[in-house]
């Protein structure tokens, strides 16, 4: 336990803060963020509210429903604790948090890292001993060791009308490419064998720094998509691209990707196929030229695995549009998918668009989707049998593991369940012989080290 010396010279308990974290691996990031700041400062972290001194809760606000979890998270904080401290995207809304809830401390928006902590100074001064507050150099991480989310950018300079991120964050605001370089390189040092590049927009990184270089190892490196997953891809861990907007520069990156400098994995959201639909939510339209984009893609990188999500009712979207999806999602043959019934999120542009769809009508059409892609996202697992895939292991068990092919992302993918003769380690990468695949995952054995 972290102690530090009060004014009469006796150890004096360092003050406890628990954290509650919700939402995306964004928010994760900005909670990680937080806590390496809290930490260093002499801060220990406690896994039960009750007994901690204080509790901070990072909210997610994006969906109705993820409000919701936010308020409940608020409430329950509040009544095994009574010290609380809201931040995160909802701190963007205060008022729906003050009002439900007039005794939370304070209340702070996303990224506002500096307001939280001096929230917390407030309520609960800190009481610093530099020789014995120690923080690891590459901060304190809420994922596993083995891998990491690196964040190379805020807030977002499109404006899909379904979607009030830009109003929660704002615009687009990248950190130079050396700053999210040096990060990666501690992450690497520290022992991350795999690094999951996050952003609102991962293609547009660094439009508002009119991808303006920056000094790396000796080399100038632009603050630009490619350039950056170029130099990431130096780094010989995983590198992982998230949330990539379906720009037309996306076609730079696949050559990496099949001389495997990042991982052959595009997450990429295309949230409908119908043009109509498309147009109302101010996404790119051209569905018909990206089944031809990923046609050559796979011409030249023929193991990339693509992951993307989409939302159906969205306001206006016909039997006709919805069907046009289903045919396009067979033809485009896609690994992953997401699916999201349309919410209609307090200010989001899209509510007022056009006529909403009936939520029976949205659940059907929901299962009709989930349906069509098993069967897709099955047939294409299916292909993986007989073949040998590199996995990272997430979990030791006695005779079988669990980890993740450079096919799945932590968390929203699958896995890959590896048998083995010799005990494997946490974030070693196998060599695995795939014998076996079900509707999610498949199963091995550990064939190389
Ligand atoms: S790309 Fe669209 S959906 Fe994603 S954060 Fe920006 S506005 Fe929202």
């Amino acid at each position: 336990m972290t102690l530090s010396k009060n004014p009469s010279g006796s150890p004096a308990a360092a003050p406890k803060v628990s954290f509650v974290s919700l939402g995306c691996p964004k928010a994760l990031v900005d909670s990680e963020r937080i806590i390496t700041r809290l930490r260093a400062e002499g801060y220990e972290l406690s896994r039960q509210h009750q007994g901690s001194d204080l509790v901070i809760v990072n909210t997610c606000g994006f969906l109705d429903s993820a409000k919701a979890e936010s308020l409940a998270a608020i409430g329950g904080a509040l009544k095994e604790n009574g010290k609380v401290i809201v931040t995160g995207c909802m701190g963007a809304e205060p008022e729906s948090i003050s009002s439900a809830y007039p005794d939370v401390l304070a209340i702070t928006g996303p990224q506002q890292y500096e307001s939280v902590v001096d929230a917390v100074h407030r309520a609960l001064p800190p009481q610093h001993n530099p020789f014995l507050d120690l923080v690891p150099p590459e901060g304190i991480k809420l994922t596993p060791r083995h891998y990491a989310y690196l964040k190379i950018s805020e807030g977002c300079n499109n404006r899909c009308t379904f979607c009030i991120i830009p109003k929660l964050r704002g615009d687009l605001v990248s950190r130079p490419a050396a700053d999210v370089l040096r990060e990666a390189e501690k992450l690497v040092a520290a022992g991350v064998k795999e690094l999951l590049v996050i952003s609102q927009d991962t293609s547009a990184y660094g439009l508002d720094l009119k991808y303006a270089a920056s000094p790396w190892r000796g080399q100038e490196v632009r603050a630009k998509f490619i350039d950056l997953s170029r130099a990431l891809g130096e780094l010989g861990v995983w590198v992982r691209l998230h949330y990539v907007y379906p720009s037309p520069h996306v076609d730079e990156v696949i050559p990496l990707m099949a001389e495997r400098k990042v991982l052959p994995y595009l997450d990429i959201p295309f949230q409908h196929a119908a043009p109509d639909v498309l147009k109302r939510m101010k996404r790119p339209a051209a569905q018909e030229k990206t089944l031809e984009r990923i046609a050559r893609w796979r011409e030249l990188c023929p193991d990339l695995t693509l992951r993307s999500t989409f939302i159906v009712g969205f306001p206006g979207e016909s039997e006709a549009d919805f069907e046009l999806l289903l045919q396009w999602l067979d033809e485009a043959a896609l690994d992953r998918v997401g699916c999201f019934k349309y919410e209609p999120v307090r200010g989001a542009a899209a509510n007022d668009s056009a006529p909403q769809v009936a939520d029976e009508i949205k659940e059907e059409r929901w299962h009709r989707f989930m349906q069509a892609q098993q069967k897709i996202s099955t047939r294409r697992l299916k292909r993986k049998v007989g073949t040998r895939q590199q996995v990272i292991i997430d979990e030791v068990g006695p005779t079988v593991s669990k980890g993740r092919s450079m096919a799945d992302a932590p968390e929203i993918d699958g896995a890959v369940y590896v048998a083995s003769r010799r005990p494997l380690r946490v974030g070693e990468i196998a060599t695995v012989k795939i014998e076996r695949a079900d509707e999610y995952d498949l199963h091995g054995s550990a064939v190389g080290f």
